[in-house]
């Protein structure tokens, strides 16, 4: 669980009732032997800001591309593309993407939604907050959700990328996923 700030507790708190020991990462030497690594939802400059001061933008893109099982959720998301639609902010592009960041209007436009995800029998109400959506992915890239025509959700190889806050509702479908179709666990 990556731990420099945004949805900490709530993923924490989920994983441990599904009984994997969660490690809070705040420094390069915490990647050490991970099964896998999730980015939360927050604030995207100020994680990637902080991920370039603490070296571990540097560790992260290094234990992705060894292998090693990403989940970004909203903030973890824009983290994980490969471009913004504007701006310049550090991100960690571990999937072939371009993310319109704050993609659904501003705070005042959260909202919930019920979706259809590939693989999942029945719909995952989406918690959506400043969300970002994937204007267009690239090759390797397999999109399991969408909202008309934008991306929310997508799985890459050893990544699965959400646009909403699956650690914000009851239904636990989506850390179960994480584990076991990109960690393998
Ligand atoms: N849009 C925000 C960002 O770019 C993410 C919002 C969230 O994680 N709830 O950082």
């Amino acid at each position: 669980m990556l731990a420099l700030q945004g949805d900490v507790r709530e993923h924490v708190d989920i994983l441990e009732k599904l009984g994997v020991e969660p490690v809070e990462v705040r420094d390069v030497e915490d990647l050490e032997g991970l099964a896998g690594l999730i980015v939360p939802g927050g604030e995207s400059t100020t994680i990637g800001k902080i991920l370039v001061e603490s070296g571990l933008l540097d560790s992260v893109r290094s234990f992705f591309y060894k292998g090693g099982p990403v989940w970004g959720t909203c903030a973890g998301m824009v983290l994980a593309a490969s471009a913004t639609t504007s701006g310049r902010q550090p991100l960690l592009g571990l999937m072939n993407a371009l993310v319109e960041r704050n993609g659904f209007g501003r705070q005042v436009n959260s909202f919930e939604k019920d979706l259809e995800i590939e693989g999942f029998e029945e719909p995952f109400t989406g918690v959506f907050i400043r969300a970002p959506f994937f204007e267009d992915v690239g090759p390797g890239v397999e999109v399991i959700g969408k909202v008309g025509e934008k991306i929310v959700a997508a799985k890459g190889e050893n990544i699965l990328v959400t646009a909403f806050h699956p650690e914000l509702t009851d239904d636990h479908r989506f850390h179960e996923y994480f584990l076991r179709e990109v960690c393998k666990l």
